[in-house]
């Protein structure tokens, strides 16, 4: 498998599916979520409400993943994940990691084989990128998946800068 690094709008990524920083509602939110909701459109919330009422209807719990239609994206297919929300008192990384082994999961199971990633929970969740990047980098490098490319797109310089760290610690690469 191949990871990349970019910033950019996970929106706008020609990828077979997009992973949404999702909460457990699957009715919208901000951050990533409201952003994939705008430019994908109806098709990806009416799916949603679906799901919420066969097979989810407590919400999708933390750490897991479900897919739909990617609507008007470029993307063929978005998978919702939800991440922990951040406490300092608790460790939640085996949840951020799920939701990248997870997502994964799915992207198997829809035959998707580019995968792009956002900063799941660094945004409205809390997590300290340079926490959660280490975890996302490590849990997608240690996956059993047939995907070949998974691509993190960055919003931020910040972001982009924990986890090409995360990336080079993980990997043994000189920086
Ligand atoms: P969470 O609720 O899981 O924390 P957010 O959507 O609030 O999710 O934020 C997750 C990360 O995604 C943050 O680092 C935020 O800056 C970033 N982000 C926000 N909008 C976009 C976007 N359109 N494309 C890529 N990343 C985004």
């Amino acid at each position: 498998m191949r990871i990349e690094l970019v910033r950019g709008d996970i929106t706008s990524q020609e990828v077979d599916a997009v992973v949404n920083a999702a909460n457990s509602s699957l009715l919208g939110g901000g951050g990533v979520d409201g952003a994939i909701h705008r430019r994908g459109g109806p098709a990806i919330l009416a799916e949603c409400r679906r799901i919420r009422e066969t097979r989810y209807p407590d919400g999708l719990p933390t750490g897991q993943a479900v897919a739909t239609t990617g609507g008007d994206l470029p993307a063929r297919w978005v998978i919702h994940t939800v991440g922990p929300v951040y406490a300092r008192s608790q460790d939640r990384s085996a949840l951020l990691a799920s939701c990248h082994t997870e997502s994964l999961r799915v992207a198997d199971e829809l035959g998707a084989r580019s995968v792009a990633f956002p900063a799941v929970s660094t945004g409205a969740y809390g997590y300290p990128l340079d926490e959660a990047a280490p975890i996302a980098v490590r849990a997608v490098l240690g996956a059993d998946t047939q995907v070949e490319v998974v691509r993190f797109v960055l919003f931020d310089e910040a972001a982009e800068r924990a986890f090409d760290r995360a990336l080079r610690e993980a990997t043994g690469q000189p920086g």
